[in-house]
């Protein structure tokens, strides 16, 4: 994968390159391999 490190939100798990979520402003994580992953809902399928 290609790009910036994607960072978990540990509250909402929001998947952003940011150091804070920008959705709620909670700690982002990089170890994110158990969270719940919601990258990708607009494939073009
Ligand atoms: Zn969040």
């Amino acid at each position: 994968m290609a790009g910036p490190a994607l960072k978990a939100c540990k509250v909402c798990s929001f998947i952003s390159p940011e150091d804070a979520c920008p959705r709620c402003g909670g700690q982002m994580s990089r170890e994110w391999q158990g969270y719940l992953v919601i990258i990708d809902h607009t494939n073009p399928r």
